[in-house]
């Protein structure tokens, strides 16, 4: 039997229709089968909406040929972007409850390794005893830098070296390029990873104060679903994190606000070394008047140091060197400093100072664009 030019054409796009939505309903049925609920919601969303739409085009324009070529192309894009789109979320979901659900299934005495380069020093002085390590080295998904509409998102998983490279943290952030290019060495910042940094809670780690300036919060997944933190809720004492037994820490999220500058300025005995005080601050500037700031501190007490009071003194005045002396006061005051090795208290305190009126000086130059 003859057919028609036109029935034949519309044939073909059926036929081709059927394939594509059944490799859609494939890809789907996959994806959703085992995925947690959030998950598993997005997926079926992602993927019959593909679907649907697919379909819906392909009926509208079948009758055209030329128009049924263009949208074969099309189809085959928009099939393409949905299953990456699911790839990924499954990916990532995958990682993120493989983590907790081994945590989960391990019970407490069981520790998670990322870098390494704070928990075996540890483990070595007999500080920490985890019976099993779950090694999260191998989920690729959890580290990125990456932008997610107004926020930059950063994997827990993220190695230092790739915050110091970062070319949108630069743009946004520069406070990390400062911060991690007096972080240890290139062996430790090729490994260690901002989620272990964080995790640690150590008093005098750098990324801490950063993360705080910058107001960011850090989601935390367990196996009853992932929540949000905001950093100045995040360290509960020394060592002490939100994260609970049988948590995973997945990601860092930092707002991007206009008329933002940043900056971390440390001191330390000799080049790689942990700090004797070192300070973060960003400042927000609209209108040239400060809409806000954040400034935290590294190694000058027990966990690191939130300055709301010099946040709330900076908040709605216009930038100035006396502004910042006087948040250099309060710094100075509201840090609590014990003597060690790297120096005694009053050394400490007036460093603290310094160092804060410095970031405070770079950041606003940096907001302004006056930096030189
Ligand atoms: C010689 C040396 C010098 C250093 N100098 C500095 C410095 O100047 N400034 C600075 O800031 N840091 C410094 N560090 C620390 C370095 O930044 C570490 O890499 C970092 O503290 C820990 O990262 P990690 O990935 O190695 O974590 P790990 O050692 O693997 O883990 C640390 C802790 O976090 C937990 N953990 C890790 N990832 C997660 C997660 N995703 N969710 C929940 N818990 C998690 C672990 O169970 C462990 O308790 C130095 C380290 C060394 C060895």
């Amino acid at each position: 039997m003859e057919l028609s030019t036109e029935a034949s054409t519309i044939l073909q796009v059926i036929f081709i229709n059927v394939v594509l939505s059944g490799d859609n309903a494939i890809v789907v049925g996959m994806a959703a089968a085992g995925s947690p609920p959030d998950i598993r919601r997005k997926v079926i969303f992602y993927g019959i909406g593909g679907a649907v739409v697919l379909r819906v085009l392909l009926s509208l324009l079948a009758v055209q040929f030329l128009q049924v070529v263009e949208l074969l192309l099309a189809g085959g894009l928009l099939l393409l972007w949905v299953s990456w789109k699911l790839f990924r979320e499954i990916r990532q979901s995958a990682a993120e409850h493989s983590g907790t659900e081994a945590l989960g299934r391990l019970g407490p005495t069981a520790r998670i390794i990322a870098g390494g380069h704070s928990l075996l020093p540890m483990m070595k002085l007999r500080m920490a005893r985890p019976e099993m390590l779950i090694d999260i080295n191998e989920l690729d998904e959890l580290s990125y830098v990456r932008r997610v509409d107004a926020e930059i998102r950063i994997g827990a998983l993220t190695r230092h070296v790739d915050l110091l490279e970062s070319e949108l943290l630069a743009e946004h952030f520069p406070l990390f390029a400062d911060a991690e290019a007096v972080i240890a060495d290139p062996v430790v910042r090729n490994r260690g990873t901002i989620g272990g940094s964080l995790c640690q809670a150590d008093a005098a780690e750098d990324l801490s104060a950063v993360c705080s300036a910058a107001k960011a919060e850090v989601v935390i997944r367990g196996a009853d679903g992932e929540r949000a933190v905001a950093m100045e809720d995040f360290h509960l004492g020394p060592y002490m994190t939100a994260v609970k037994a049988g948590e995973l820490l997945t990601e860092i999220r930092l707002p991007v606000r206009p008329g933002a500058g940043s900056a971390h300025e440390k001191v330390e005995r000799r080049a790689g070394d942990w700090a004797i005080a070192a300070a973060s601050a960003a400042v927000w500037v609209d209108g040239g008047t400060i809409a806000d700031a954040g400034i935290a501190l590294s190694a000058v007490g027990m966990t690191t140091i939130h300055l709301t009071r010099a946040e709330e003194l900076l908040t709605g005045s216009p930038p100035s060197e006396e502004l910042f002396a006087q948040a250099r006061e309060i710094a100075a005051a509201d840090c609590s400093p014990s003597a060690d090795g790297r120096g005694p208290v009053d050394y400490k305190r007036h460093l603290a100072g310094v160092l804060t009126h410095r970031a405070l000086r770079r950041a606003a130059a940096r907001a302004l664009r006056q930096e030189a």
